[in-house]
């Protein structure tokens, strides 16, 4: 059972990985987890942006940081576009929106579009999907985007795993080890904690200064990590539900962290888990 300390569990909650798409995009990611034996009809939370955030607001959800991936080259400047009118059409609603950007390898400029999403659009947060994109996150067209990331302290969201049903494994996070060697002021947040190779994970988040990762679920498989690793690397983890394309809502999720972190967590620990990392990371922002 949850302690004093985490009866705020439902309550101002960041979630650090939330992707509200436009309606054909998100029916063509709904269509492929359909295609990959994954049944979307199962998912807890429909398609629509606006009901997403409805829905999310009544479970305690006061911010999102909203994730656009790139699958071909050429696309992440109308991604990021479509995601800055997101956020505007958002704006006074019941929850904010982080909006994030995306970048391929294969474009003609990252570092280009990059720019343009954040100084231009407004946009705060990277994600990059290997799977997604099929690319490596030490794929050297990128090392511009990583340089651009450390200098103005930009967080990346990495979904490192190539398997199309969003599980990682062990080899597939040294990739992820030499970025943090090679771009060691570079924010990067290991999606889904790499589940299933969360334990190596949790290695490379403490390993290095600037590796956090989130504790989202990959689809109805909830991320595990014990009640002294999420005392550990306080300030290091981050809560994410990968809503809407996920089985577990919101409270599940919480409830079931709050289960997992017992008596033994210091609540600061869990205030930074549930808002104040996420929190931070945008401020730390320097553009
Ligand atoms: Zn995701």
């Amino acid at each position: 059972m949850p302690n004093d300390a985490h009866r705020d569990a439902h309550r101002d909650v960041v979630d650090a990985h939330v992707h509200l798409l436009p309606p054909r995009l998100q029916a063509a990611i709904r269509g492929f987890f359909d295609r990959n034996g994954i049944d979307s009809g199962r998912f807890a939370y429909p398609a629509d942006a606006a009901a997403v955030c409805d829905r999310l607001a009544a479970e305690g959800v006061s911010e999102v940081w909203s994730l656009p991936y790139a699958r071909r080259p050429g696309s992440a400047e109308d991604l990021n576009k479509s995601m800055a009118s997101l956020v505007a059409a958002r704006r006074g609603g019941p929850v904010r929106v982080i909006g994030g950007c995306t970048v391929h390898p294969g474009d003609d400029r990252p570092l280009t579009v990059l720019r343009s999403a954040v100084e231009d659009m407004g946009l705060r947060v990277l994600k990059l999907h290997c799977s997604v994109g099929d690319f490596t996150p030490d794929d050297p067209r990128l090392d511009p985007v990583w340089g651009y990331a450390a200098e103005v302290a930009l967080p990346v969201v990495l979904h490192a795993g190539h398997a199309p049903d969003g599980h990682t494994d062990d080899a597939e996070l040294e990739p992820v080890a030499e970025v943090a060697r090679r771009h060691p002021e570079a924010r990067v947040i290991i999606a889904h904690c790499g589940h299933t190779a969360s334990a190596a994970a949790l290695r490379l988040v403490a390993a290095h200064e600037n590796v956090y990762a989130d504790l989202t679920p990959v689809i109805h498989r909830p991320v595990r990590p014990t009640a002294a690793e999420l005392t550990a690397l306080a300030g290091k983890l981050l809560f994410g539900s990968d809503a809407p394309n996920t089985g577990l809502t919101e409270t599940q999720l919480l409830d079931g962290l709050a289960g997992l972190a017992g008596p033994e967590v210091p609540p600061e620990a869990w205030a930074a888990l549930i808002r104040g990392t996420a929190r931070r990371l945008v401020r730390d922002v320097r553009v």
